[in-house]
């Protein structure tokens, strides 16, 4: 690292605090800074070259250097930099781009309200089920059934239903009201001769337990990924998702799916809730939205959830809630640009196709003594790292993980570890040769670490 005293590395540390990161570490070790974008490659300030196998957070569809957009936020800035949507003023962006996300959508939605990052996003959304519910007269009904591992954010409400402990410890989190059942991960939880079909049940009869002993007329809704991203890539069990929805269905209970990650494209088909048949009620949007080139985020939702909620603005006199910076008319631009490159170049199909290699590339590893479990669907995937046999005392959890993520930065390729999954998500441009690039850079590290730990 530079640490002479004016260096970038060196004013990083002086200034820089950084999310996600030991602020005590990180004053040791500084940052990785980068530099400039091309396609899926990244540079870092000394010019070396990675694969950006994580689209930067799940997130740059179109890769790191898309001109299109370039120009699209340009043309906006020209033209109206900034505008609002409060006190019924709009403009053309925003009008057109909630169009074409009803258009969109996997079932019938009414409304599109926007946001700028997806923590806002459902934190908006459960501040508007408690509205919708002093609405109908049913005060009660306020509390919302998340999961454990599920990522939801990191706003009071999002941390609250983001069911990981280092969102909540020493944060006085999660608020009341706010409720976590099983995770799906047959991997880690399904319990011995349990097929992944009976654990879809028991993940469902224990959703079903909670909401009983909470009361059915006390949940107002169930938030959930299709796919669970951040909480370690937790591809639910065969049947779940219908299990899960007829038992929501059965208390009237609404399904807010957060299609942060999985949305546009990710999982093969344009929203995770097609991959898995899902009907829900609200959905999240961000990231991919924009390739993340300008913060943005929107929720759309049912007439059955809408019309509630107006009727209480009605009431009030004015709804008492927006961002300055919601419905922005650059952001709304470049997500509209976006969505059309992602339509004209089919990059659906292609996150299909290419995630079919990728799966059947990380699926290949499970052979690896150091590898515990590969999973994913389309451009999404993971594998589990665990140690070698006799030996995991030797490993406190996410050691293993955060180095074999070290050697892939070595190997030109950026992951991610959470905890000891190593995650992909490459961006939805990605060719069949930039795949087998991230497979034979998993497979020297691989080799590297093992060697490496031998002792
Ligand atoms: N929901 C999901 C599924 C996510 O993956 C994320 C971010 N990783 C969020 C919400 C929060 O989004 P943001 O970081 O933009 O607040």
């Amino acid at each position: 690292m530079d640490l002479r005293p004016n260096s970038d590395e060196a004013r990083d540390i002086a200034y820089h605090f950084h999310s996600y990161t030991n602020a005590r570490v990180h004053e040791q070790v500084g940052p990785l800074i980068m530099d400039r974008g091309d396609g899926v490659h990244v540079f870092d300030n000394h010019g070396n070259k990675y694969i950006e196998g994580m689209s930067g957070l799940w997130s740059v569809a179109v890769g790191f250097n898309e001109q299109r957009l370039i120009d699209a936020a340009t043309r906006q800035m020209q033209k109206l930099p900034y505008y609002h949507n409060f006190a019924h003023r709009s403009h053309g962006p925003a009008i057109d781009l909630a169009e074409k996300l009803i258009s969109m959508a996997p079932v019938p939605m009414s409304k599109v309200f926007f946001t700028n990052s997806g923590s806002e996003a459902n934190d908006t959304i459960l501040k508007m089920l408690w509205y919708r519910s002093n609405s109908l007269g049913k005060p009660e009904k306020k509390k919302v059934i998340s999961r454990i591992r599920g990522y939801h954010g990191v706003t009071i409400a999002s941390a609250s239903m983001t069911g990981l402990p280092c969102n909540h410890k020493s944060f006085d989190l999660p608020i009341d009201g706010v409720l976590h059942t099983t995770c799906p991960h047959y991997w880690r939880e399904g319990r011995d001769g349990e097929s992944e079909e009976q654990f879809a049940t028991r993940c469902a009869e224990d959703l079903d337990a909670m909401i009983q002993a909470e009361g059915p007329d006390t949940i107002a809704a169930f938030i959930a990924e299709p796919v669970m991203g951040a909480g370690g890539v937790v591809v639910p069990p065969k049947t779940y998702w219908e299990k899960t929805q007829a038992v929501l269905g059965k208390y009237d209970i609404l399904l807010i799916a957060d299609e942060v990650i999985c949305g546009f494209g990710r999982t093969g088909k344009m929203f995770g809730c097609e991959t898995y048949n899902i009907k829900p009620d609200i959905m999240t949007m961000s990231k991919q939205i924009t390739s993340s080139y300008f913060p943005f985020s929107a929720f759309m939702m049912t007439e059955e959830v809408y019309a509630p909620i107006a009727d209480e603005s009605g009431r009030i006199g004015v709804l008492g809630h927006g961002y300055t910076g919601g419905a922005h008319p650059v952001g709304a631009a470049v997500a509209l640009e976006n969505l059309k490159i992602i339509e004209e170049r089919d990059l659906v199909a292609n996150a299909a196709e290419r995630g079919a290699e990728l799966q059947a590339g990380l699926r290949k590893f499970v052979d690896h003594p150091l590898v515990g479990e590969a999973r994913g669907v389309g451009l999404i995937g993971a594998l589990e790292i665990v140690a070698p046999e006799g030996r995991a005392d030797e490993f406190a959890p996410g050691k293993l993980g955060a180095a074999l993520n070290a050697q892939f930065l070595k190997n030109g390729l950026i992951s991610r570890n959470l905890g000891d999954t190593l995650a992909f998500c490459p961006p939805l441009i990605i060719t069949a040769e930039q795949i087998s690039e991230i497979l034979s850079a998993v497979d020297r590290s691989l080799d590297g670490f093992s060697a490496e730990i031998a002792g």
